[in-house]
């Protein structure tokens, strides 16, 4: 069975940066997606495409397939009252927030003073090269409330409990 719309598929997968520093692994069958309903990014998804069960491959991933170009206007100074005063802000430490528009983001603070903290919206992947290394470990069809749900349920993906 191949890797389409509407497929789940279990994948083992190493990510590495450019200097080859490993971000991110799941070697042991738990990481299971929908494929099709941008579960993973884009570039990695398009990839996955028409592959099977114990097919590996190799791919490189530009920021732009990947989790975006950086934006410096992502990066802003807000005053310090806008969080929670029983919290010691330190930089590196990362909070939900919302875009103007009221989209979720998460952002990661960069510089604290007693005035202002300025935080940045990007991704900590934004403007990075990826590599994935994957094996992709099975593949069946999704049920038809993980197509309804958008992710995959049960073992590697959701338990809605
Ligand atoms: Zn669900």
């Amino acid at each position: 069975m191949q890797i389409e719309d509407n497929k789940v598929a279990v994948i083992n997968y190493t990510l590495t940066d450019e200097q080859g520093n490993v971000i991110d692994q799941s070697q042991d069958g738990s990481f299971a997606y929908l494929h099709g309903a941008h579960n993973i990014i884009p570039g990695l998804e398009n990839a996955l495409a028409g592959k099977q069960a114990e097919d590996k491959l190799q791919v490189t991933i530009n920021p732009e397939d990947g989790y975006g170009t950086r934006d410096d206007n992502q990066i802003q100074a807000v005053p310090r009252d806008m969080f929670p005063a029983d919290v010691e802000i330190q930089v590196g430490m990362q909070f939900h927030a919302e875009t103007p528009d009221g989209m979720p983001v998460m952002v990661t603070v960069v510089s604290a003073t007693e005035e202002h903290i300025t935080v940045d919206g990007n991704h900590p992947l934004a403007g990075q090269t990826l590599n994935f290394d994957v094996e992709i470990v099975s593949v069946r069809d999704a049920e038809a409330g993980e197509i309804e749900h958008g992710h995959v349920h049960g073992a590697g993906g959701h338990d809605h409990g």
